[in-house]
């Protein structure tokens, strides 16, 4: 027999084993995650301070405005609570769903590389946290961004409009098809590496636009690439170095 019911002892004892598990594993953190804390901008002005210098500034990266954005978005507000104290750390953080932060270095080097002005028109795909698009936020006049994870979309928009930049529109979908109806861009930044460059967000990009992506294999180093497109429409690549990205995911 598969399914038979316990006698009244045992199920007395069931239930209390039932208790003590989910007790422990609450007091594991295995239970129903806890609300973020609130998170105030105005922490870690040090170590955002630090790494600016060290892991920026001295590697190479000297645009003072990429500079100045770097150490005035609270990235500690855009990571899970649990991960805060890591947040200016040199590396990548978890941010769930199997996404990533990008390391600070890396979003700083592709920030500068896109040569921002406060007129411009910038489309970010892989929205993840919300941080690099504050980041943008703080460089380009307009910044539209889309996200194909609906869970962290939400949550990005709520770190952005807490934070003050509820400008930055969002959207959750296909970053493969971009954003015709707010096309052309002047910059186009991909922080998920597809395996080809997609050309729908070629087509998007404003003559005189530069766009900057990893590009190459689901798993493995990519190349960290900028398009320009010529005023006459023609298109120049130049490599950056080689990452490590999450995969772009494809809708269909
Ligand atoms: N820029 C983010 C880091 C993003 S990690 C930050 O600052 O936190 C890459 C993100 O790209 C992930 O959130 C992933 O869900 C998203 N992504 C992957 N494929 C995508 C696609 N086809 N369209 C839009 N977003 C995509």
């Amino acid at each position: 027999m598969l399914c038979r019911a316990l006698p009244k002892a045992a199920r007395a004892t069931a239930l209390a084993l039932m208790l003590a598990w989910a007790a422990g594993a609450l007091a594991a953190g295995q239970g129903p995650p806890p609300r973020e804390a609130a998170c105030h901008g105005g922490q870690y002005r040090e170590e955002r301070a630090l790494m600016v210098r060290r892991q920026i500034s001295q590697r190479g990266v000297k645009a003072p405005r990429v500079l100045a954005a770097m150490g005035k978005v609270p990235r500690h507000c855009f990571v899970p609570a649990r991960q805060r104290e890591s947040a200016y750390a040199d590396h990548p953080l978890p941010i769930g769903q199997g996404q990533t932060i990008s390391q600070p270095y890396v979003v700083a080097l592709m920030s500068e590389a896109l040569k921002l002005t406060p007129q411009d028109k910038v489309l970010e795909i892989g929205t993840g946290s919300g941080y690099q698009a504050a980041v943008l936020a703080e460089l380009a006049g307009e910044v539209y961004s889309i996200e194909i994870v609906e869970e962290l979309g939400k949550r990005a928009a709520q770190a952005l409009a807490g934070l003050g930049y509820g400008r930055v529109r969002l959207k959750i979908g296909d970053g493969y098809q971009g954003w015709p109806q707010a096309a052309p861009f002047d910059a186009i930044i991909l922080t998920a590496a597809p395996p080809k460059i997609p050309q729908a967000l070629v087509e998007q990009l404003a003559p005189g636009g530069r766009m900057i992506l990893p590009l190459g294999p689901r798993f493995g180093v990519q190349e960290l690439l900028l398009i320009t497109k010529g005023r006459q429409g023609v298109i120049s690549r130049q490599s950056l170095g080689q990452v490590r990205f999450v995969p772009m995911m494809k809708s269909d």
